[in-house]
């Protein structure tokens, strides 16, 4: 594993992060969704073993469940192991005591006294003028104050511009950003990576791999891949695109199971700012090009939409048509919306706008579903 200097907090992370956020789920008995905990206990130990030392939960990960799963699997000797960073849900904070809840609540699930990173969630510029007011920067530094947490972050969705001003809003420990080879110009974006650079704060990336679309790649894109004389997957090219900038603390990977971890545990060994050459930097330009040829919807699978009150199953239906036109089968495109429950399809939508208000990419979902819908359907 390499790891990678955060001169700013004196401290060395792991160049893979381990996302918690995709952990297999299963169905039991009584028809209860849950994660699989003995699936998730061996992908976190075998992470950690493997020398990841930075895991990367929310208050709202996996319906709830996330930090208990997490909190569980760090017992007998992994939590010592390793940065431990969390995220306060700010849809879930409407006054001050409502933050002190969340934490208390936080630590308890996660088993531990002190969380490391902790991350104001999913941060807009509306966010962060809600989360002033009830006083979310004495909040942190009280917490600060009493070791309960490290160091202060937040994570972010929204414009280039909301995140210059949150950024120089408070006196930031790290923040997370959406970045990847497609996302250079959305949202924060390399400038916004370069101008958190630029005031030594660290940055943590997620959607390194956009909920997982810049894995499994279009024809066209494989082939750009498959024309340079070392053969990798289109994920060691995604990942080892963002290890090259040296501004990257951490780069979050959200494993489904334990052949990802072992996949990443070996490329994250071979990757470190400065590993590109120019010529592999113009197969990453000419990726871009194809892929985004063929990209329908933005939808990264983040599932902050969901539940939708209507039972529109938003991700799953985006999900079937970016890859009907990525991989140019529509036929397979209907057959998979077919075989949704109609109580789940975009017909059910009513457009009551619930999902777009938090959707971090700022989808225009009721529109996009009714597209969705005439074209799989
Ligand atoms: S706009 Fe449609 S998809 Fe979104 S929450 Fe409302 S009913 Fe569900
Ligand atoms: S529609 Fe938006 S909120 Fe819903 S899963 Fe996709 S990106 Fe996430």
């Amino acid at each position: 594993m390499r790891y990678r200097n955060i001169p700013k907090l004196g401290i060395k992370v792991s160049a893979f992060g381990l996302g918690c956020m995709r952990f297999p789920m299963k169905t039991t008995e009584d028809g209860k969704t849950e994660v699989d905990y003995p699936l998730a206990e061996s992908i976190i130990h075998r992470a950690v073993d493997g020398g990841v030392n930075y895991l990367d939960t929310a208050f709202v990960y996996s319906n709830g469940q996330n930090e208990d799963v997490v909190g569980r699997a760090l017992q007998g000797g992994y939590r010592e192991k390793v940065y431990l960073a969390t995220k306060l849900p700010t849809w879930q904070c409407e006054k001050t005591q409502d933050m002190y809840d969340l934490f208390e609540k936080q630590l308890k699930a996660l088993r531990t006294d002190h969380i490391d990173f902790y991350l104001i969630h999913s941060l807009s510029a509306d966010k962060w003028d809600k989360m002033k007011e009830i006083g979310v920067r004495e909040f942190l530094d009280e917490l600060k104050a009493k070791k309960l947490i490290r160091y202060a972050c937040f994570s972010f969705h929204d414009s280039y511009e909301a995140f210059e001003h949150i950024l120089n809003d408070y006196d930031w420990d790290m923040c997370q950003i959406q970045f990847n080879i497609l996302d250079v110009n959305n949202q924060a974006g390399l400038k916004g990576l370069k101008l958190a650079g630029s005031k030594n704060i660290p940055v943590v990336i997620m959607e390194g791999l956009l909920g997982g679309k810049l894995a499994s790649v279009p024809d066209t894109v494989q082939a750009v891949y498959d024309s340079y004389p070392e053969k990798r997957s289109a994920a060691e090219w995604a990942f080892r695109w963002l290890c090259n900038f040296d501004e990257v603390a951490t780069v979050l990977s959200g494993v489904t199971d334990i052949n990802m971890t072992e996949d990443n545990l070996r490329i994250f060994d071979r990757v470190y700012a400065g590993c590109m050459s120019d010529e592999e930097l113009q197969i990453i330009d000419k990726a871009r090009e194809e892929y985004q040829k063929r990209l329908k919807i933005g939808c990264t699978g983040c599932r902050y939409c969901m539940p939708c009150p209507q039972g529109v199953d938003i991700p799953g239906i985006f999900s079937i048509w970016n890859d009907s036109y990525k991989f140019n089968r529509p036929e397979e495109g209907k057959h998979r919306y077919a075989s949704l429950s109609e109580a789940n399809r975009a017909s059910m939508c009513v457009g009551c706008g619930a999902c777009q208000s938090v959707c971090p990419q700022n989808l225009s979902i009721p529109e996009k579903l009714r597209e969705a819908e005439t074209e799989l359907s």
